[in-house]
């Protein structure tokens, strides 16, 4: 039986080398308290951003133990927003006592404010969080967000996250036509959070927005990268999706990782 419900991939991912992705919301249409106007997934209204529990750890387990490939990480991610698990800790442990690899998440920042939520992220090798915008009215327009969620407290729970104790963090920012002139302000963002990297991405996947050229894309990372060195943060790593490889890898279920992750525009490209 090679049909999985809650896990799909591996996958080369350009950020995270070969990635088992777990989906902990699992369900067919996407739930999430955002609705990103680039959304793979299509737009659909954000929902409350209460969580709930969706999959129980030992269906997630019997799923990791049939999967044989190896990865550098089991990734939470999915079909909408990971941290509205509400068992996300078991969860993650189940990954933790079934799989060697180390573990990382996806998540789209927007539960930050909650110290229950920071110290669950804490526990993750790897977060990769969202932020797009410099700014409450383009944070509204781009990531259309449910009621309850507010960009201040994103931001303030991105630094709460950020100075305490936790593994590696990676900021994302998604760039689109929307927001490509904002690459200065964002660094400004990015130098008082502090993560270990920035990660300049643009939709490469079918969507309702037209992607950043590798061109503009570059143009973008050049100016956040001098921002930054003139902020005195030019330690922080910056990439972009279109200067790193990612490796190629056989999902175990095709079908599976292609509801999850949508197909790339001609370019070969992950989560
Ligand atoms: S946060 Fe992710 S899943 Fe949610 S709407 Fe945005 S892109 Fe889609």
């Amino acid at each position: 039986m090679n049909s999985f419900k809650y896990c799909y991939g591996p996958v080369g991912s350009w950020r995270l080398g070969v990635s088992l992705g777990v989906d902990p919301v699992s369900q067919p249409e996407k739930v999430c308290n955002f609705d990103c106007r680039y959304c793979q997934l299509g737009s659909r209204p954000a929902r409350q951003p209460g969580r709930a529990v969706y999959l129980l750890p030992d269906e997630l387990g019997e799923e990791l133990e049939r999967i044989k490939a190896p990865a550098d990480y089991v990734t939470f991610s999915g079909r909408g927003e990971p941290t509205l698990a509400a068992n996300l800790t078991e969860l993650r442990l189940e990954c933790v006592r079934r799989r060697p690899e180390r573990t990382a998440i996806i998540t789209n920042s927007s539960l930050m404010y909650s110290a229950k939520v920071r110290e669950e992220l804490a526990c993750f090798d790897f977060v990769i969080a969202k932020l797009d915008a410099p700014s409450v009215g383009l944070f509204m327009e781009l990531n259309r967000p449910g009621v309850g969620v507010y960009f201040e407290e994103v931001v303030r729970g991105l630094i709460l996250f950020s100075k305490g104790s936790r593994g590696r963090l990676a900021l994302q920012t998604m760039f689109v036509a929307a927001n490509r002139d904002q690459a200065r302000a964002l660094a400004r963002l990015y130098a008082d959070i502090g993560p270990d990297e920035v990660q300049l991405n643009t939709p490469l996947r079918p969507c309702a927005e037209r992607p950043l050229s590798r061109e503009e894309l570059g143009a973008v990372a050049a100016e956040v990268s001098a921002e930054l060195s003139r902020l005195g943060a030019g330690a922080i790593r910056v990439i972009n999706v279109y200067g790193e490889k990612a490796p190629e890898v056989e999902p175990v279920s095709a079908p599976d990782t292609l509801l999850r992750r949508g197909k790339t525009r001609g370019i070969k490209k992950d989560i």
